[in-house]
Parts: C-alpha cells; sequence; structure tokens
C-alpha cells in the first residue's frame, strides 16, 4: 500500500476562494476547510510558528494505516446491522504525562474488563475503541477564565497550552501539536505491544482485576465472571477446540480514537492511500466530531466529510431532526456501512422526550449509522463541594432509556461512549458498597478536564450493560 504524504500545507490555503458556504460537490480537499467558520480555535499567536509545525507534521509517518481503519469500518458496518456493539472508553482528557507504560496499560486493563463482561453478557462481538494515543484537545464552554481578578484563555488540552493558571502556561503553543503527534506515537506503540503480546489474553482476565477493585462487589462479581471464562476457555479446549491456535482469544484489537478539534492538526496527518483511492485521518481509526463543533457547514463536518474513516458525532439536546438529517447528509451521502456513527448525549429523563424523532429522521433518509449512547456528558452538573461530577445512577439510566426507545423504535442500540479510568479516582458519585459521595470528591479528583468513572465504577455499569444486552 502506498501512503502519499500530504504535498505541503505551505503556501495558499487549498480549497474554495470564496467565504463560507456549501461547498460544491467534489470540490473538497484536505484544505477545504480553511475557507469555512472553525469553531473553538485557540488563538494561535504566531501564525509562522503554525505553518511550521503543519510543515514537520505533514513529514511525519501516519500513526495508524488505511488497512486498519477499514478493519474498523468492517466491524462498525457488523454493529449497525446488529451483529455487534461498540465500546468507545478512555479518558475525557488524555495529558502527555499519562502517556507512559503504567498509565497505558491502567486505561487498557479496565476497557478490556468492561469489554469482557460485554461480551461474555451478551455473546456479541464487541468492537473496542479507546479515546486514547491523541485524545488531547478540548472543546470549552468559555475561552477565557477569570480568578483573582486576572482573566486567561482558557486549558483546551495539552495539544494546545498547559491547565496551570498562569498567562505563559495558557498561552496558546502551536509545537504543542507536534508534542501530541509523539505522545500518540508513544501511547501507540506500547498499546500495539500489550494488546497483541500477550497481555489481552482473555486467559489473563483475573490478572486485570487490580488489588483495590478486588475488594469491592463489583470487583468479586467481576473474579467469578472470570471463572466463568476461564470454564468456557477449558470446556473448548476439552471439546477439541485448539484454544491456543485462535489469535482472536489471546490479542485482541483496540482501535483509537479522539475528537477531530484540531482541524491544522487533523489535515497534516490526513493521507492519500493510492491503493483505495482514498484520503485517511491517519491520525487515529475513528475520528468524532464534539457537540459544539458540529454545524453542518462548518470546517469540522467538511474535513471529515472527504476523509474514509469511520465519524462519530455527538448529538446533543439542542440537536433537531433536520440538522441531523443535514449532517448525514454530508458525512455520509453515499449511505456506507459503518462510516457514521451517532452518539447521542442527551442526559437522563431526556433521551426518551428527544430519541425517538432523532431515530425517525435519520431513518427516513435510508442512513444507517451505528447508534451509541454517551451517558456521561448529558449528567454533568458541579456539586455542593464546588466539583464538577457526575452521578454513576443519571448514567446507568439515560443508557436504561437509550435501550428502551431503541428497542421501542427496532432500532439497535449500538454502543456505549463512557469516560473511565483504570485509577482508583474519586471523580464520579455513587458506586456500590464504597458509595463515593460529595465529600469524597475531593479525595483523588485527578482528572484535566471532565469527571470520568473509576475502574469499580466502570465493572458495576458493565454488568448493568451486560444485563440490558441480554434482555
Ligand atoms: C467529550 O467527549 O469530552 C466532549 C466534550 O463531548 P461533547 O462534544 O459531547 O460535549
Ligand atoms: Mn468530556
Amino acid at each position: 500500500m502506498t501512503i502519499t504524504s500530504l504535498p505541503s500545507t505551505t503556501a495558499t490555503p487549498a480549497g474554495p476562494a470564496a467565504g463560507p458556504g456549501p461547498r460544491a460537490p467534489g470540490s473538497w480537499t484536505p484544505g477545504s476547510w480553511r475557507a469555512l467558520p472553525a469553531a473553538q480555535q485557540p488563538d494561535w499567536p504566531d501564525t509562522e510558528a503554525l505553518q511550521r509545525v503543519e510543515n514537520a507534521l505533514a513529514l511525519q509517518p501516519p500513526l495508524v494505516l488505511p488497512d486498519e481503519i477499514m478493519g474498523l469500518r468492517g466491524a462498525l458496518a457488523g454493529v449497525a446491522a446488529g451483529r455487534g456493539f461498540l465500546l468507545q472508553a478512555g479518558d475525557c482528557a488524555e495529558r502527555f504525562t499519562s502517556c507512559t507504560e503504567a498509565g497505558v496499560r491502567s486505561k487498557l486493563r479496565v476497557i478490556l474488563q468492561v469489554a469482557v463482561l460485554l461480551t461474555y453478557g451478551s455473546g456479541l462481538p464487541v468492537v473496542k475503541v479507546g479515546r486514547i494515543a491523541g485524545q488531547f484537545g478540548k472543546p470549552r464552554s468559555s475561552p477565557t477564565e477569570v480568578a483573582d481578578g486576572l482573566e486567561l484563555p482558557t486549558y483546551r488540552g495539552d495539544i494546545v497550552n498547559a491547565p496551570e493558571f498562569t498567562a505563559e502556561a495558557r498561552r496558546p503553543d502551536p509545537d504543542r501539536m507536534l508534542r501530541a503527534y509523539h505522545h500518540s506515537s508513544a501511547a501507540l506503540n506500547v498499546l500495539r505491544a500489550l494488546t497483541l503480546g500477550g497481555y489481552a489474553d482473555l486467559g489473563q482476565a483475573h490478572g486485570w482485576n487490580q488489588e483495590f477493585v478486588r475488594r469491592s462487589a463489583a470487583g468479586r462479581r467481576y473474579e467469578r465472571a472470570a471463572d466463568d471464562v476461564g470454564w468456557a476457555l477449558r470446556f473448548m479446549s476439552a471439546c477439541g477446540v485448539d484454544t491456543r491456535a485462535q489469535a482472536a482469544l489471546h490479542q485482541i484489537q483496540l482501535y483509537t480514537s479522539h475528537e477531530a478539534l484540531l482541524p491544522h492538526y487533523e489535515q497534516a496527518l490526513t493521507r492519500y492511500d493510492e491503493h483505495r483511492r482514498t484520503w485517511f485521518d491517519t491520525s487515529a481509526h475513528m475520528l468524532w466530531i464534539g457537540d459544539r463543533t458540529r454545524r453542518p457547514d462548518g470546517a469540522h463536518v467538511e474535513l471529515l466529510s472527504g476523509v474514509g474513516n469511520p465519524v462519530g458525532v455527538k448529538v446533543g439536546p439542542g440537536t433537531t431532526p433536520a440538522g441531523l438529517r443535514e449532517l448525514c447528509e454530508r458525512l455520509d451521502p453515499a449511505r456506507e456501512p459503518g462510516r457514521l456513527v451517532l452518539i447521542t448525549r442527551l442526559g437522563v429523563g431526556r433521551a426518551a422526550e428527544l430519541l425517538p424523532s432523532l431515530l425517525h429522521a435519520v431513518r427516513s433518509t435510508g442512513h444507517n449509522p451505528v447508534w451509541a449512547c454517551d451517558p456521561m456528558h448529558g449528567n454533568t452538573f458541579v456539586s455542593e463541594s464546588g466539583y464538577k461530577t457526575r452521578r454513576l445512577g443519571d448514567i446507568t439510566a439515560e443508557i436504561g432509556e437509550f435501550f428502551a426507545v431503541h428497542r421501542e423504535e427496532g432500532t439497535h442500540p449500538g454502543g456505549i461512549h463512557l469516560e473511565l479510568t483504570g485509577d482508583d479516582v474519586t471523580e464520579c458519585l455513587g458506586g456500590d458498597l464504597e458509595e463515593i459521595v460529595d465529600r469524597h470528591l475531593g479525595t483523588r479528583y485527578e482528572t484535566a478536564c471532565d469527571p470520568r468513572l473509576n475502574a469499580v465504577q466502570s465493572i458495576e455499569l458493565a454488568f448493568g450493560v451486560a444485563d440490558l444486552l441480554r434482555a
């Protein structure tokens, strides 16, 4: 396979010379987004430095290859057809400092635990996609933040600036995009070694359970499920199935994904595959467009409309049926299986109210996306003690509503999208025996952005979703 690097991102930006507006069919180029409004962009202080970074990125090797991306497309086509379930999960915002072996292993471990519970509970193949190896950019509700009479730009993720509240740290620095590329590459390297080198072996399911998880009721229940999986493997082997020869039992494919927030970065990693005659964004297998950047005539939608990757769109409560139809048309005009993942994040109580008309709108256009539920972003609030948090009860309730509406409408509840961590953090409220209440939040509140489920809460949630899948 030949992948051609973007010839150059210098000189005049590609794309229509006219101002914002709908593009003519067939006029897409990797740079055509530049003529359109791009929401949530940092105020890059130095355009020369930005240009230099784009050129340097365009010379770097792709992080993922078209064959892998098409593998995910195939797997998602199966999910859209009702023959699988998508688990997309990871940090809200990765930090450069967490791209270590321990950091990657810890996230992989909890994703594997949730995945094995979903697979074992449902009997369906689970397509695993991490918010990992590139999830560094964050949309924010306000461009600036005020403290002690000082107004500074908000923290937009490690790919843009640093979280410390000083003018120096908050200044957007284009060089951080290059650092993000190298950290993604290092994280991917560890991820590939772990997923292919035996760590993800189903026979190791007990080993993924950390000590602090084992002490919880959910962790003990997990131990029993891991025993069952062990028995199933021994049963297959006793029946004469050579389990040692089954690569699927010893290795897993964990695909990568992140929000395609910074089009300069994404364009520089967009490469032409001559074999397929298609452009691919090689920064991750799957990219998604956030709820704040999904306007159909905006830069983010334009950029991803022209690449062959699976594309996700966050669908918040402000999405109208007509707006969603337009997005589907822009992003998936050919109605290709496995291309589109619509990730609803409506909030508990709102899903039952808003989801049916969105499902009808999409069905009427002939699109067949994967429907996934992000039960995190519609359920965020500030607790009395001042921490941004979410209740595990709200999260599971929104997933319940999502399943109920899809079952009622005859569509496939195709996946969940979670913010979680393998670490023993106290960021979301609730959970079994060791319930986290407001006064615990400050103990280990470590997230760089939104509150994540800890490993115990994630496992508890997985048991609930497995029950829904089986019902
Ligand atoms: C996110 O996934 O971290 C996020 C910001 O989501 P949304 O675009 O749905 O608000
Ligand atoms: Mn988030």
